[in-house]
């Protein structure tokens, strides 16, 4: 299988192509057009498998294909634990958004934080963020979620081991569900509060599971 047989956008194809893969991982060829159809996802695969992509790619063709629902709120917002997971899923999302129309910031705790007001008065179209900082943005009103299209939670194991909970449900709520497609990536499926997580959060999720990584 090959990255040009998942009818991508063409200029989201080019973006691919001029990052050297030819040949999506396994994690990506089920993920990636599973999550194009428009399901919700719980998806595992080891660490280095390349997970990025397989959120990335379907995040990207749908912005491209779809008009906004709403003009201001955000349409793709992906939490990672840590703010140096944050960092990298934002420099690879920025191979993608660079010399596009859009906008994406990175949101993280530790921060500051009025600056961080002032990048989401801006309207972005990609949030990555750390979700505690996110949340208490939330709560005060420095942006809203009604538009949301896609909610990604990476590495959504460690953030609940983190203590994230709260927040993510936080985040979840503010989002409007009908809409909204949830994909959710974990090193393990074997895990319990993941599991109980992903049944009040996912509608009707496919479950892939990659015991091979690569
Ligand atoms: P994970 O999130 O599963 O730990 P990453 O998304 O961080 O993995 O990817 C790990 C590495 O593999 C990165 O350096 C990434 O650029 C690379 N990679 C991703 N997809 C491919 C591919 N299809 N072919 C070759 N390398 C890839
Ligand atoms: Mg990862």
């Amino acid at each position: 299988m090959q990255f040009s047989d998942f009818a991508l956008e063409r200029r989201l194809m080019n973006a691919v192509e001029h990052l050297g893969f030819t040949e999506p991982t396994e994690i990506q060829q089920q993920a990636i057009p599973a999550a194009i159809a428009g399901h919700d996802l719980i998806a595992s695969s080891k660490t280095g498998s390349g997970k990025t992509l397989a959120f990335l790619i379907p995040a990207m063709q749908r912005l491209n294909r779809n008009r906004a629902l709403s003009k201001r709120d955000p349409r793709v917002v992906i939490l990672t634990p840590t703010r140096e997971l944050a960092k990298q899923v934002f420099s690879q999302l920025r191979l993608f958004t660079s010399g596009s129309q859009f906008k994406s910031v990175l949101i993280l705790g530790g921060e500051n934080f009025n600056d961080q007001v002032k990048v989401l008065e801006k309207d972005p179209h990609f949030i990555v963020a750390t979700p505690g900082r996110l949340a208490d943005h939330l709560s005060q009103g420095h942006f809203y979620l009604n538009g949301l299209e896609l909610l990604i939670l990476d590495e959504a194991d460690r953030m609940l081991d983190l203590g994230f909970a709260e927040q993510l449900r936080k985040i979840n709520n503010a989002a409007d569900h009908r809409k909204r497609q949830t994909l959710l990536f974990s090193a393990t499926l074997d895990h319990a509060q993941v599991n109980e997580f992903a049944a009040d959060l996912l509608k009707k999720p496919k479950r892939i599971a990659i015991d091979s990584g690569f």
